[in-house]
């Protein structure tokens, strides 16, 4: 006898397409989850990129938003296996002059270390954190009627200012300027785009909330138990099984697809109708990444010692620097002096590296498709700041864009957020709609980082794209 369809399918384990098979099982519906690649995950997967015994992570590593997720951390995952270790402090970055400026959980001693903007910064995320709970809620879902409107009016203005403008308004010196610009950078918008602000208000937001952990054994352990967990509840999950085209699928399932809106084209194409495929196809991609990983035969030698107590170092200087960086990846063209993310995770977590060794990662942002290698730029940067880093190196595996969306067809150009986060996309995405996780094709969902609440690990996307899915018939009757 041929198995019966299940209720519902769910094409890539992406966390947000695993969220999505979770939310629809703990609804008590029989799910099964289709990926493409040999390992699942997607953004959070882990493989020895470099040398046996170093475990890099391929996409994410640094877990906040898997921690503040409003869904994700009501989930039992720590009994599936997850540990998440806390770096000392969650963010340095370090300046030209030896020192570096340290975000650490505390809002009150990061605020102390910030010399004359001590009171500036204590103004300006005090009352967020408070609130950061309800705030978080608001912001990690879909345009709605806000439940926390006073939260919101607290946020609102800060955060949709562009990252220039806060930063200068606000701080009068180069160390908190340049700890927001940072922040505000991980947005790949221009730091004078309106609302660049908020990326970065949201990020240091839940360092103080909540932290920058990451996962023990590399991001692949997160995926690994929300997969766990998934199967529990009775979900089903096959790898090696790239979907191709719709007609695939069980006809009488539900789908939901963790892909962005120009796979959906190819997947659903004529199924569709020619005004959604219109809008669709203005769907806007954003800058892309050039990623290094490599394995260390020791620390990273920083100038400032406290980078070492950092799981994740901002490399770029000043705010203006920073700004001019990431205006040039807009304008598609490629800095000489990148601002670069790197993450130590090793340092924290001795199980990603042997005895005595490290592994870090960085990346740097460039324009969509570039074929440029960024791997000498992002080197001399951390090198700038941490001299000798060079020597350390054992071996690195490098990935320009194209090698990136190769692993993970998601990433369009190297775009990592599933296309732009400025302010027309951000609840528009994948297109304006009343709920924009449903297509006009009845049955059919779109749950990736390409919906709402966009990029990062979070799972909130295809929470939000289940509950839609179980509202609408035939997962009602
Ligand atoms: C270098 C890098 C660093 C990052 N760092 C962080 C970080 O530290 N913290 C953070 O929160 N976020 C980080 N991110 C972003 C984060 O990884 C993504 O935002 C997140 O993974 C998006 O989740 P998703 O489920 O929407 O899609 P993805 O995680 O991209 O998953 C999509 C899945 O669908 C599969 N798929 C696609 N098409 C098909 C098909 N046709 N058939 C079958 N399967 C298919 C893919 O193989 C993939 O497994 C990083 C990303 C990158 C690339």
């Amino acid at each position: 006898m041929p198995e019966p369809a299940p209720d519902a399918v769910v094409v890539g384990s992406g966390p947000n397409g695993l969220a999505a098979a979770i939310e629809l099982a703990r609804a008590g519906r029989s799910v099964s989850v289709l990926e493409g690649e040999s390992t699942l995950g997607g953004g959070c997967r882990s493989a020895e990129l470099t040398l046996p015994g170093f475990i890099h992570d391929t996409c994410s590593t640094v877990q906040s938003l898997a921690l503040a997720s409003p869904f994700l951390r009501r989930l039992p995952l720590a009994e599936h296996g997850l540990e998440l270790v806390h770096p000392e402090v969650p963010l340095a970055h370090p300046l030209d002059d030896g020192s570096a400026v340290i975000l650490q959980r505390s809002v009150e001693r990061t605020a102390s270390s910030l010399g004359a903007d001590g009171g500036a910064y204590r103004r300006l995320f005090g009352p967020l954190v408070g609130d950061a709970d309800a705030l978080l809620e608001e912001l990690l879902g879909p345009l709605r009627v806000p439940r926390h409107p006073l939260v919101l009016s607290r946020f609102g203005p800060a955060a949709v200012r562009s990252a220039v403008g806060l930063g200068r308004s606000r701080f009068e010196g180069e160390r908190a300027r340049a700890l927001l610009a940072g922040c505000c950078a991980h947005s790949m918008l221009s730091l004078r785009t309106p609302a660049s602000a908020a990326f970065g208000l949201v990020l240091a937001l839940s360092a103080h909330h909540v932290g920058w952990p990451v996962a023990r054994g590399g991001a692949q352990r997160l995926a690994d138990a929300l997969a766990s967990y998934l199967r529990s509840l009775g979900g089903q999950i096959e790898t090696e099984r790239r979907v191709e085209s719709l007609a695939e699928l069980p006809s009488g399932a539900v789908k939901l697809l963790d892909v962005t809106p120009r796979q959906l084209l190819r997947l659903a194409g004529p199924a569709l109708p020619p005004v959604y495929r219109r809008r669709l196809g203005r769907f806007r991609y954003g800058p892309g990444v050039f990623k290094v990983d490599w394995a260390l035969d020791g620390p990273i030698p920083w100038k400032a010692a406290e980078a070492g107590r950092a799981g994740t170092v901002h490399i770029g200087g000043r705010l203006e620097e920073i700004a001019v960086a990431e205006e040039q990846v807009t304008n598609g063209e490629h800095p000489e002096r990148p601002f670069v993310l790197l993450v130590q995770a090793s340092r924290f977590d001795s199980t990603r590296a042997p005895e005595g060794r490290e592994t870090a990662w960085a990346y740097c942002h460039v324009p969509s498709s570039s074929r440029k290698d960024m791997t000498e730029a992002i080197e001399a940067q951390v090198e700038r700041f941490a001299p000798g880093f060079r020597d350390r190196i054992v071996a690195r595996s490098t990935m320009d864009t194209a090698e990136v969306e190769r692993r993970n067809p998601n990433y369009v150009g190297g775009d990592i957020n599933g296309g732009v986060q400025d302010l027309r996309q951000l609840f528009t995405r994948p297109v304006a709609r009343a709920v924009p996780y449903a297509t006009p094709v009845p049955g059919l969902f779109i749950c990736s980082s390409s919906t709402p609440p966009g990029g990062g690990v979070h799972g909130m996307c295809g929470f939000h794209a289940a509950r839609a899915a179980l509202r609408s018939a035939p997962l009602t009757s």
